[in-house]
């Protein structure tokens, strides 16, 4: 199997400890008559031949598309071991302790001690195998009471634990205690200060927001503070506020940063620069824009560690992801990702150029921003100013003797023009297109003035696309749907549900209910009878008829199969796939 190797091992571990086979196989047995995992995902997770128990669990568990209840597993996984389990939804973490064992440490053991008394330093463990507890035994001198929690929920309290409010609040006192505002702006204006409380700040809201997996730092003046939020799966988070009076010293920083004008405060600007927080290579695009209150920064946050997405991993069903891997090892032709912004595109073709990229052949793309640099690619990025938009680009492209290229983005009646051309000249032509479904995507080549006989002749599939956020598994809870919910389910012709599942909330999510996202795509291949259809200028609906008649799941079905395994709920179906 491809991703034994893949499999996480205790990173403290001095050497391969290994679990005795029929310990494991007695723990699965376990798990699968108390119901927390399946007879299949047991069968799949011994085939990898598990080295410890704690690598079984994670195969047994990483099923995408079914939400396999990782507390329940804990829960079973405890008391196998005789051992309590704890959550830290009802108990806070005595800070003073967790200190006991390094943050770094704590990661990678995936535990942490949380409270002292006269039986000892109580700790949590996510692996209470043997194994596990042993490393960290190994780590932390003293009587230890193990607890266990499932792996999420330790990271999570980790995350709280280690968060940066703190160290923010007490940097925010020594900047507002320091001598005024203006000297801390002439000391960053500088750069020489690396240490100065403005600096740190600066660098503590980017870790914040890793750490809290934001996409976007968005920090914005308002008329009495700085509202710090991050874009976080797709929604916006309101994350700390801090004093008006920073604001000035705090941008400035940031365009030091992105090698960014610092003078200039009413023309918008852009940079990036790179850094490296918690071990981890971070890519920054800073943009500033100024509004009636100030400059506002945006940062885009590409952690370049998240890249390596393979195909397999991106949450297909396996017969989607099956066809969709043959279809993008077609000789020539045109592969497209469709869907809105923030629906997956990007990571959606990053992982189909994986698996296609090969030494055997010349891929090149143009893009506009390269999110990730791959080896082996030639990667180009767009420059409007420096004339370099996707159709030049393009066009350059063509005269370097490609095989597959990646088109970041098709926009435009030019780009489209030669993207076409390239596909029916001999290439495999990746590209995202703006457009709420796969046929509609079609219709935007029309609509952009492509002759439909060229788009019929070149176009081998589209994918349309859209992240779904995954209910919280720390409080998932059943619930009973409203009637419009229901009145979705019921028309989509969907069986009646015994149960429906929702997040009711709690400090994992931020409140939201929800945690982390999972794609649901569908996946349009081009026959000759839509071929036919495509040429006659057939309407989205005929287009759509024939496409589902020919086997076509369309993405309102494939978000409710996830509703269907309580992966997510019809209301986040609803606002992802029927709000536009
Ligand atoms: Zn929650």
């Amino acid at each position: 199997m491809a991703f034994r190797n893949r499999s996480i091992v205790p990173a403290t571990a001095s050497g391969p400890t290994r679990d005795p086979t029929s310990r494991i196989e007695e723990l699965g047995a376990a798990l699968v008559s108390l119901e927390a995992i399946t007879p299949a995902d047991l069968a799949a997770a011994l085939a990898t031949d598990p080295c410890t128990e704690h690598d079984f669990i994670v195969q047994a568990t990483k099923s995408e598309r079914r939400a396999a209840n990782k507390t329940s597993v804990a829960k079973v996984w405890a008391s196998f071991h005789s051992l309590p389990t704890v959550d830290f939804r009802q108990i806070v973490p005595d800070e003073q302790t967790a200190t006991l064992l390094e943050q770094r440490l704590a990661r990678s053991l995936r535990a942490f001690p949380f409270r002292q008394d006269s039986d000892g330093i109580h700790v949590a463990i996510a692996d209470p195998s043997v194994s596990g507890r042993q490393a960290v035994e190994a780590a932390l001198p003293g009587t230890l009471v193990f607890h266990v929690a499932a792996e999420a929920e330790i990271s999570s309290a980790l995350d709280r634990l280690f968060r940066a409010d703190a160290e923010i609040g007490i940097l925010v006192q020594a900047f507002e205690s320091s001598d005024t505002a203006l000297a801390a702006l002439a000391a960053s204006h500088h750069g020489d200060e690396e240490d100065g409380p403005v600096v740190q700040i600066a660098n503590r809201v980017i870790a914040q927001g890793l750490r809290d997996r934001a996409s976007d730092v968005h920090i914005e003046p308002m008329n009495d503070r700085i509202r710090v939020r991050f874009r976080i799966d797709g929604h916006m988070v309101d994350t700390f506020s801090l004093p008006l009076s920073a604001h000035a010293a705090l941008v400035s920083r940031y365009k030091i940063l992105g090698g960014m004008n610092i003078v200039e405060r009413r023309r918008p600007q852009d940079g990036q620069f790179s850094t490296s927080i918690d071990g981890r290579d971070l890519d920054v695009r800073v943009s500033t824009l100024a509004t009636v209150f100030g400059e506002k920064v945006v940062m885009r946050l590409l952690d370049k560690s998240r890249a390596a997405l393979e195909l397999k991993h991106l949450g297909m069903p396996a017969d989607t992801n099956a066809k969709w891997a043959k279809l993008i090892h077609a000789p020539f032709g045109m592969v497209i990702c469709a869907g809105p912004t923030g629906a997956g595109k990007t990571t959606t073709l990053y992982a189909t150029l994986r698996e296609i990229n090969s030494g055997g052949k010349n891929v090149m793309t143009i893009e506009d921003p390269v999110e990730y640099v791959f080896p082996g690619i030639n990667q180009i990025q767009t420059n409007e100013q420096a004339g370099l938009t996707f159709a030049h680009g393009l066009k350059a492209i063509l005269r370097q003797d490609p095989d597959v290229i990646l088109v970041g983005e098709v926009r435009d009646a030019d780009t489209a023009r030669i993207a076409v051309q390239s596909a029916l000249t001999g290439h495999l032509v990746l590209s995202s297109l703006h457009g709420t479904d796969s046929v509609a995507a079609l219709h935007r080549f029309l609509d952009m003035g492509i002759e439909s006989f060229l788009i019929a002749s070149s176009v081998v599939a589209v994918v349309g696309q859209r992240l779904l956020r995954r209910i919280c598994d720390a409080c998932k809870e059943p619930y009973e749907p409203g009637p419009e919910e229901m009145i979705v389910w019921e028309r989509e012709g969907r069986a009646p549900k015994d149960q429906f599942w929702h997040g009711a909330g709690c400090t994992f999510c931020a409140g939201t209910g929800f945690r982390d996202r999972i794609g649901v795509y569908e996946l349009l291949k081009i026959t000759p009878e839509l071929r036919r259809l495509i040429v006659g200028w057939a309407t989205q609906e005929e287009l759509r008829r024939l496409a589902v008649s020919q086997g076509m799941r369309t993405l309102v079905e494939e978000a409710l199969m996830l509703v269907e395994s309580d992966v997510t709920t019809i209301d986040e179906v609803i606002r992802s796939l029927y709000a536009g």
